[in-house]
């Protein structure tokens, strides 16, 4: 049996925070090794695989340290510069061997993962790393052994130090985005009290608590939760009363209320009763394990602009290389400063272009983003999809479901003389007959409002009989046969097909205001009309309106008639009204919006919404909807609340502003950084950088990328 979803280890690039992949290995990116990212919370000073990385970084760095500040020592610049003077034999062979230990020591990490790049065709932070140590250490052997001159040692050794706690601390900061998924998985208590039949059950029939681990449990367990506790895994309440806080899965903050026959998460926390639990879903299926797959995906997913920087990325590799290798040969031959200068300049140049904060500039925006979406019970399956959404301006909402709650209820029902005309002298007993008929058909239904005729049958203690043949006809109605005879129940698209005779019967304009009606048809005769009526949702006022605070325009989709369409769009001020639109008419009502070019979102639940979920620009499924409406949506919302829709594209424009300011940010400190590193402007501003400089700046411009993406973290959606 599967259980592993959850409680699986995933592995994660240290450096890259959108590789995360399910088996160890590589990375295809950088080609450093994969560390583990742990699944449950760890015991207090446990370290994780994802710590040994940044501590290997940390170890490297504090060795080789007291080795460094020797080094400096050493160097006759240094002593120049602080005024004291230290010579003696071998000091030159001193130096080369410290600076080798160093160089291996302190650079490994470095080589290793150049090799990476280089294997991986995908030349980057870390060749260049690589290649500026390199040239900077074989300069200096040379400069020790081949001909008189003076070494970089203590350059490349500060160089390595600083690259060393560069990235020890770029990795706690990559660390804290994409705790996401161990948060998540986090949300799973380790064990839970499971009820079996004790060993004494013949006796007694007594039932025993036993505390097993959560990955042990089965379809068909029951566990019993306390108060306070987290409900272990998804299940439905056999027993007990009591509220529990669902906001950690969907956002929703208000304890909701779970009785007998409710649904609970695994995950989110029992308040004040005490709930018995059978288990309906475990591993992959549960609610936890999806989420956890959507960010993993979503982080996958790569927006547009990961292209372009990713591009970019490219073009600095080789940049740097280039400002490497002409800033030498301009200085050693064009403007002659000797090759220990030429040399310096272009390490530092190489260092400087390094385009790491470049690579970072989005992954760790999407990464924060898509685990602030799901703190909101906003799931991202696509970054293309919330890339977009912040151009949206025509949303089209599916009216039933998505505006309404979609819990019909029968307002009245409406007699036809005819059919009935010996029980219509009993008009209850014609209006039962009517609901026996149309709830065997309705039974058979997906649909909400086949829903409301059920429920309606049975709350008068309507028994409905057997159907045969049922048949569906999707945004019309249904059919069957119910004792030997045909009874159609639907609207009047399906009448006007089967040609109903109506016989003249007309209900009064008064009584079917902005009520759905639905016809019931026996043998072909109508034998009356059921009026039903659905509750608009309080927050879909509130969410049109802040739609078009932002000055997006709205649309409301529905099969249901238009005099009932109407008045819910002007109850809600709604702009634009498609009514009486059949199912497979739906997808052309977004393209028409997107031929008159709107960048259109849809929102819908239903089946029949996949279409125009696909079409659209970005399709928003609603409440965690069918699977249908989920797999073809970019953006899943787990509430069933229009105004999560707002927040999406509040949280897509917000990710998109960070995007651009890391993409501005990344590149645009280079504009200066490299020609300052070359030595352009050493001539006239006498302004030199060097390497360990350029290894700060460098570090720093990554920190800052990663840190600002960070702060998205805390930002409010609304
Ligand atoms: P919506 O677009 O509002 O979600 P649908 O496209 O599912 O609605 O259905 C459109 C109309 O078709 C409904 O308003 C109703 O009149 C009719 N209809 C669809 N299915 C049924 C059914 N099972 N029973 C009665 N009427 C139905
Ligand atoms: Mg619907």
């Amino acid at each position: 049996m599967d259980h592993t979803a959850y409680n699986k280890t995933l592995y994660a690039c240290p450096m890259d925070p959108d590789v995360i992949k399910e088996k160890a290995g590589k990375c295809p990116k950088c080609g450093m090794e994969l560390t583990p990212l742990e699944p449950y919370e760890k015991k207090h000073g446990e370290h994780t695989g994802h710590m040994s990385m940044e501590d290997d970084f940390k170890k490297r760095f504090f060795i080789t340290l007291p080795l460094v500040l020797i080094i400096m020592l050493l160097s006759p610049n240094i002593q120049k510069w602080f005024g004291f003077s230290l010579d003696f034999f071998g000091k030159n062979f001193l130096m080369f061997v410290i600076g080798t230990f160093i160089f291996f020591i302190g650079g490994k990490p470095f080589f290793k993962a150049a090799k990476g790049e280089i294997s991986t065709f995908n030349l980057g932070m870390m060749t260049l790393v690589a290649l500026a140590i390199s040239v900077g250490y074989f300069f200096s052997v040379a400069a020790t052994f081949l001909f008189a001159g003076e070494s970089l040692y203590w350059e490349i050794s500060t160089l390595i130090s600083v690259f060393l706690l560069g990235h020890w601390f770029e990795m706690r900061a990559v660390r804290g985005a994409t705790g996401a998924l161990n948060e998540l998985a986090k949300l799973i208590p380790p064990t839970a009290h499971k009820i079996v039949r004790g060993p004494a059950a013949r006796v007694t029939p007594q039932f025993n608590i036993i505390d097993v681990k959560t990955e042990e449990l089965e379809k068909g367990d029951r566990v019993l939760v306390k108060p306070g506790e987290k409900i272990p895994i998804d299940g439905i309440v056999v027993d007990g009363e009591s509220f529990i806080n669902e906001s950690m899965v969907t956002g929703e903050s208000r304890p909701i209320s779970k009785k007998k026959a409710d649904k609970v998460i695994g995950g989110t926390i029992n308040n004040d009763g005490s709930l018995t639990i059978e288990i309906t879903k475990v591993g992959r299926e549960t609610a936890v394990a999806q989420i956890m797959d959507l960010i993993r995906k979503a982080q996958e997913s790569k927006p547009n602009v990961q292209h372009l920087a990713d591009r970019a990325a490219n073009v600095l590799t080789f940049v740097a290389i280039i400002a490497g290798i002409s800033s030498f040969l301009f200085w050693f031959f064009v403007s002659p400063h000797g090759a220990v200068f030429a040399a310096t300049l272009a390490v530092s140049a190489i260092v400087v272009a390094c385009p790491h904060a470049l690579g970072l500039a989005i992954p760790t925006v999407t990464t924060v983003t898509s685990a602030l979406g799901a703190r909101n019970g906003i799931l991202i399956k696509d970054m293309k999809g919330l890339e977009i959404a912040r151009k949206i301006n025509y949303v089209v909402f599916d009216k039933t479901g998505t505006l309404t709650k979609g819990e019909f209820g029968v307002v009245n029902v409406v007699v036809a003389g005819s059919t009935f005309a010996k029980a219509s002298a009993d008009k209850p007993a014609a209006e039962n007959e009517i609901l026996r008929l149309a709830a065997a058909v309705e039974a058979h239904s997906q649909h909400s409002i086949a829903a409301g005729i059920v429920n309606e049958a049975k709350k008068r203690d309507i028994k409905a009989p057997e159907v045969k043949g049922f048949k569906s006809y999707p945004g019309k109605g249904a059919e069957g046969m119910v004792e030997g005879k045909r009874v159609a129940v639907g609207n009047k698209a399906l009448m006007d097909e089967s040609k109903v005779q109506s016989l003249g019967f007309e209900i009064s304009d008064e009584e079917a205001k902005g009520k759905t009606q639905v016809y019931v048809v026996v043998d072909n005769r109508l034998a009356g009309v059921i009026l039903l009526a659905d509750m608009v949702r309080e927050e879909s006022k509130e969410a049109i309106a802040k739609l078009k605070q932002m000055g997006i325009k709205t649309a409301m989709l529905t099969g249901d008639t238009k005099d009932v369409a109407e008045k819910i769009g002007k109850q809600l001020d709604i702009d634009t009204i498609f009514a009486q639109v059949l199912p497979d008419d739906k997808v052309n009502k977004v393209k028409e919006l997107q031929s008159k070019g709107n960048i259109v979102a849809m929102v819908g639940d239903g089946v029949n919404d996949a279409p125009s979920l696909t079409q659209a620009h970005v399709g928003i499924a609603i409440g965690a909807g069918t699977d249908v409406a989920v797999e073809s949506a970019e953006i899943v919302l787990m509430k069933n609340d229009p105004e999560d829709v707002v927040k999406a594209i509040s949280l897509s424009r917000k990710t998109n502003t960070k995007m651009v300011q890391n993409l501005i940010w990344a590149t645009g400190y280079n504009v200066l950084a490299i020609p300052t590193a070359a030595g352009v402007f050493y001539k006239s501003f006498g302004i030199l950088l060097k390497p360990e400089w350029a290894a700060i700046l460098m570090s720093l411009s990554s920190i800052i990328v990663v840190f600002n993406a960070l702060l998205l973290k805390k930002a409010k959606l609304d």
